[in-house]
């Protein structure tokens, strides 16, 4: 059996639908040998919607580490996804640096006041290929800043398919160099196929290149229900696959090792 894992999940304690718990069965039914818990969090204004409350950071890991010592026959690991602002880098290590997790993914989903995938209506009337750009500066800074582990969904930009006009390679070859530089970890983030743009994140069209500068990759679902743990994931890792990865990234205590599929 191929050893896979999920690391991107939310759960009651975030905006998922169900508690920790009842996730593991669908985990072990989809095939999967290792599993993460990645609650959404920001320290932008306080508590954000579809936020755990960070006061309860430690109930929510020491929720987990109860669950990983209960449960036998698929591993389970400590994340948090947690919203990159820029400026707020030195909160933002603070805040993780006492929290005990096996891995920290760092998401963009805030562009200024507003999130890029709240709707369509973030995009009427603004120049894509500048939020595009924008959006790539602001992932590149998160995985530059030092605080994460694994970089979210680093084109959800795309989400609603508003395209550019000018060919988004570049900035694609850029966020690889910087991912590999800073030894961080992308991921294959399946749940894009259940948004508008209807397929994984990041383009499928690009995944070459993170191949190319030899960026570590993880699968992931980014299930806010236990129905689409491991969704879609045969496709994902023959993607993969095709595309020349051979390994992938797995997470204990922050030590990332690479294992091959
Ligand atoms: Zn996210
Ligand atoms: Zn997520």
């Amino acid at each position: 059996m191929i050893y896979r894992t999920d690391y991107h999940m939310h759960t009651t304690f975030s905006d998922g639908r169900s508690s920790p718990d009842d996730y593991v069965g669908p985990a072990a039914a989809a095939g999967l040998c290792e599993i993460g818990f990645s609650e959404h969090l920001s320290l932008f204004n306080g508590k954000q919607d579809g936020c755990m409350n960070p006061d309860i950071v430690s109930i929510y890991t020491e929720y987990i580490e109860k669950l990983k010592k209960n449960i036998s026959g698929i591993t389970v690991r400590t994340g948090l996804e947690v919203d990159f602002i820029s400026g707020m880098e030195k909160e933002i290590k603070v805040f993780l640096g006492g929290v005990d997790l096996d891995y920290r993914i760092g998401s963009v989903h805030y562009l200024g006041e507003k999130t890029v995938d709240h709707g369509p209506e973030f995009y009427e009337g603004k120049n894509i290929d500048k939020l595009y750009e924008y959006y790539f500066e602001q992932v590149m800074a998160a995985a530059s800043s030092g605080l994460f582990d694994i970089i979210g969904h680093c084109d959800l930009i795309r989400i609603y398919g508003f395209k550019p006009e000018s060919d988004p390679e570049p900035l694609y070859r850029k966020l690889a160099k910087c991912l590999k530089k800073n030894n961080v970890a992308f991921e294959l983030n399946t749940n894009g196929r259940n948004r508008p743009i209807a397929d994984f994140y990041p383009d499928r069209r690009f995944l070459h290149i993170f191949r190319e500068e030899d960026v570590p990759v993880c699968v992931n679902s980014d299930a806010h229900i236990p129905a689409r743990v491991g969704q879609y994931f045969d496709e994902a890792y023959e993607l993969l696959r095709d595309t020349g990865f051979t390994e992938m990234a797995v997470f204990e205590g922050r030590k990332r090792r690479m294992i091959p599929f």
